[in-house]
């Protein structure tokens, strides 16, 4: 996608070499809702055909971005994996867990209430970036505990530096990256990936 791709050259900020990358201006502090509609049809698109009855992400920054993707999709449900499993989460819960890629680095539980996942729904799983793949391994595992089907993964910024995506693509779980880069460096800026 060409102008996420303009735009994180233009806003992105780099920390360190292949560390990571803060795009806080449209989509992790501060979020663009008009931009973030173009990136729901733009999973819309890529997802053509499928069937899609809900959409799976993880707190906090997948919400915005499912929510505008499931506009996109016909205003199929969204549910977000919670980090901590509040009270009103407290009856039965898919739990499953996340080696954390920016916080602590320390694993931490996510959690989704049995309510909102059915056996047999074809559920598209969305999130911001795609690193290492603990996040979206995570959902996977969770949408294959509810006897649900992964329709594939919409991501908004892949890091193709690192392994999750192919480690994902090689389970067999179709991945959509908007924009997937190659490396990145303070001195150098973003290079993308083709
Ligand atoms: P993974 O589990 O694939 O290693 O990491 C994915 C999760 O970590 C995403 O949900 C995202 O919130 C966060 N993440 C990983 N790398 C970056 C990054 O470079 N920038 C930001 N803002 N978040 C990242």
């Amino acid at each position: 996608m060409e102008q996420l791709k303009q735009r994180i050259q233009e806003e992105g900020k780099i920390r360190g070499t292949n560390e990571i990358l803060k795009v806080d201006s449209f989509l992790n502090h501060q979020i663009d809702v008009a931009f973030l509609a173009q990136i729901g049809q733009a999973f819309r698109d890529r997802f053509d055909g499928c069937q899609v009855d809900r959409i799976l992400t993880i707190e906090a920054s997948g919400i915005g971005i499912a929510c505008l993707a499931a506009q996109a999709f016909g205003n199929v449900p969204v549910v977000f994996a919670k980090k901590n499993r509040t009270k009103n989460i407290a009856g039965d819960v898919f739990i499953s867990q996340v080696e954390s890629f920016t916080q602590s680095k320390r694993p931490y539980n996510i959690f989704v209430s049995k309510e909102f996942l059915k056996p047999g729904e074809k559920v598209l799983l969305i999130d911001d970036f795609l690193a290492n793949g603990s996040a979206l391994s995570a959902l996977i595992d969770i949408v294959r505990q509810a006897g649900a089907q992964v329709v594939g993964a919409g991501i908004v910024i892949e890091k193709a530096f690192q392994p999750g995506g192919q480690r994902i693509r090689e389970q067999g779980v179709r991945v959509e990256s908007l924009a997937r880069i190659q490396e990145m460096s303070e001195e150098t800026g973003v290079q993308f990936c083709e």
